[in-house]
């Protein structure tokens, strides 16, 4: 079974009935890059920047964060790097962060409070820092750029504005930021940002599905908590309505969609998420070839219809149910 992984680097991530699946890796730590090579994953979907911010004495300043995302961006060769801008705030609290006087202190909700690109809007002089670190970066490759915890177009316009700036203040430098500006795309993971994506979409270049936090805004529920755990499911009717309707949005606009979230990993949901219309994921590298593998043996039409069954089940029992219906048959 690993050799059969093993083998799974070099075959093409394309569905029995013929249909390509972009299979993509989430990156955490710059450690795992090896790994990533490893999979055949096609680039990184989302890599966390927070670990440059985690354990820092002080905020890593310009070059700390080039020098960083250079080298992952150069190893990644001709694969894309998605890089989220900092997703700090809510229950994560950073020692740099709080000493420069950067911190959520809303304590009360932090998970609803000043987080994600709320923070960096606060704080734009940390947007410009990261935004020009990477488009620098993006001069030894395909980048994209990610927004977290989007709500409404003005953040999107107002982090435009920003990137904007910060590409012309390079350019003015004689800086070589590559030639085109690397797309700016946002995190679907509000209820809010997920109801009104369409619109989102006309503002961004390309969507990034969050379905760790999109299941913990809709359902209420923490997703660290173990005490609510049983009511954090994905397989709630909501959660998969609302992934469908994202995608269909995006199809709607013209806008890439693609999903990041833990579920991309789970090969239970894999037929599901492509029934919905997920054709792009991003997900640990480990997952990939096991994804990859399950995407091989699956028919595009079979996918449709396990969707629509799901669909029109009412509650996160009938829909496991029909997951494993699906697996035996
Ligand atoms: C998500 O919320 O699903 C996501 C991919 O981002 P993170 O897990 O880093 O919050
Ligand atoms: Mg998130």
């Amino acid at each position: 079974e690993r050799q059969q992984l093993g083998r799974m680097r070099r075959l093409a991530s394309r569905m029995a009935s013929g249909e390509k699946i972009v299979l993509q890796a989430n990156l955490e730590l710059p450690a795992e890059l090896p790994l990533i090579a490893q999979s055949g994953a096609a680039g990184i979907g989302l890599l966390r920047t927070e670990f440059l911010f985690i354990n820092a004495e002080t905020l890593p300043d310009e070059a700390a964060q080039y020098d960083i995302y250079a080298a992952i961006v150069s190893t990644m060769g001709a694969d894309t790097t998605t890089i989220r801008v900092l997703d700090w705030g809510g229950e994560k609290q950073a020692e740099a962060l709080a000493r420069a006087g950067i911190a959520g202190r809303d304590v009360v909700n932090p998970a609803l409070g000043l987080r994600g690109i709320r923070l960096l809007l606060e704080h734009p002089e940390l947007l410009e820092t990261q935004f020009s670190a990477i488009l620098r970066a993006a001069a030894k490759g395909p980048v994209r750029v990610l927004l977290p915890m989007v709500t409404v177009a003005s953040e999107i316009i107002a982090a435009r504005e920003i990137y904007d700036r910060v590409a012309r203040r390079l350019k003015r430098k004689g800086i070589d930021i590559g030639e085109s500006l690397p797309p700016l795309g946002i995190m679907i993971e509000t209820p809010a940002a997920a109801l009104t994506a369409g619109v989102l979409a006309q503002y961004a270049d390309f969507l990034a599905i969050g379905s760790n936090d999109l299941t913990m805004y809709l359902l209420a529920a923490d997703r660290a908590s173990s005490e609510v755990a049983a009511l954090y499911n994905p397989l709630h009717p909501a959660v998969l309505r609302m992934i469908g309707d994202i995608v269909m949005a995006g199809l709607m606009e013209r806008c890439p969609v693609s999903l990041c979230g833990e579920i991309a990993s789970d090969t239970a949901l894999t037929p599901l998420l492509i029934g919905l219309g997920c054709r792009s994921f991003s997900m640990s590298a480990s997952a990939v070839p096991r994804v990859k593998q399950v995407i091989r043996s699956l028919d595009y039409d079979a996918c449709r219809q396990l969707a629509r069954r799901v669909l029109a089940e009412t509650d996160a029992e009938g829909i496991h149910k029909q997951l494993k219906r699906f697996r035996t048959v």
